[in-house]
């Protein structure tokens, strides 16, 4: 408790100093050591640069995101190797006698463990969201709760999960300190649906390419995040013929534009 109140002695010359309103504090105990969380009342806005460009993301297993434009980001190997570190921690304190003192450090390890991959987590979920809102006026994402209502016990997924989340969390959060459009669609079909023609072309999650009667063919996320990005468009009163990235530039920046402007100005009513 002495390393508590040391910080509230250095932090409090601060809240002297700070005239915004305070909300809330916290003490956080964390695995190594306490932290004071201090909730405080400020609007977040910050000036950015229309870019006239919209995207549809679609977040997966094989990459963390599939763009509408094809593009992908893939899942850090950093966090790869943290999961792995985390699991043979893991069994190092089911290896340990219970009450012992090795079981009690063991157990501290593996906190300490899980401390650095939920930052490292956090902090890619941060920087990935922040380049997708920045890049864009425009971004419709899958609805992930709706997709998790679909339970798998496998580990690998249910850290997607949490990652997938913290990234929606962090896009809509920047999406309104950027005044840009950030949308969830519900994930219904996105992954079955022809982008193209708009017919249902059934694929087990193996078949990691679609192909249409209609002559299209393309990499199944990559037509997801299509279907995403029309879904969001049409959730945001916007219809197009066709839905992709040349069509929207050339339907015109400035009214992409307007459109953000519009949305900001309501949401600050
Ligand atoms: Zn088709």
């Amino acid at each position: 408790m002495q390393r508590v109140l040391l910080s509230w002695l250095v932090v409090g010359t601060y809240i002297s100093t700070l005239k915004s309103e305070i909300k809330r504090v916290r003490v956080v105990r964390r695995a190594d050591g306490y932290y004071v969380q201090f909730c405080i009342n400020v609007e977040r806005t910050e000036e950015s640069i229309p870019t006239g460009k919209a995207t549809g993301i679609d977040v997966g297993l094989n990459h963390f995101y599939t763009d509408s434009n094809g593009e992908t980001v893939p899942n850090p190997r950093y966090l790869r190797k943290s999961e792995k570190a985390l699991k043979r921690a893991q069994k190092r304190v089911s290896r340990k006698k219970k009450g012992s003192s090795n079981r009690k450090k063991a157990i501290n390890k593996l906190g300490r463990k899980h401390l650095k991959v939920s930052r490292q987590r956090k902090d890619f979920a941060i920087k990935t969201a922040l380049c997708v809102v920045k890049s864009n006026d425009f971004v419709a994402y899958e609805d992930l709760q709706v997709k998790n209502m679909v339970k798998n016990h496998k580990l690998a997924k249910s850290i997607s999960d949490a990652a997938w989340n913290q990234f929606a969390q962090w896009l809509q959060y920047f999406g309104k300190v950027y005044g840009k459009i950030v949308i969830a669609v519900a994930p219904q079909y996105t992954s079955q649906d022809c982008s193209v023609c708009g017919n249902r072309v059934k694929k087990s999650l193996s078949i990691r390419t679609h192909i249409c009667g209609c002559g299209a063919v393309l990499d199944r996320d990559h037509n997801a995040a299509l279907n995403i990005l029309a879904l969001g468009l049409k959730q945001a009163g916007i219809t197009l013929n066709t839905v992709g990235h040349t069509e929207i530039n050339a339907w015109g920046q400035n009214d992409l534009y307007s459109l953000v402007v519009t949305s900001t100005s309501k949401s600050t009513d």
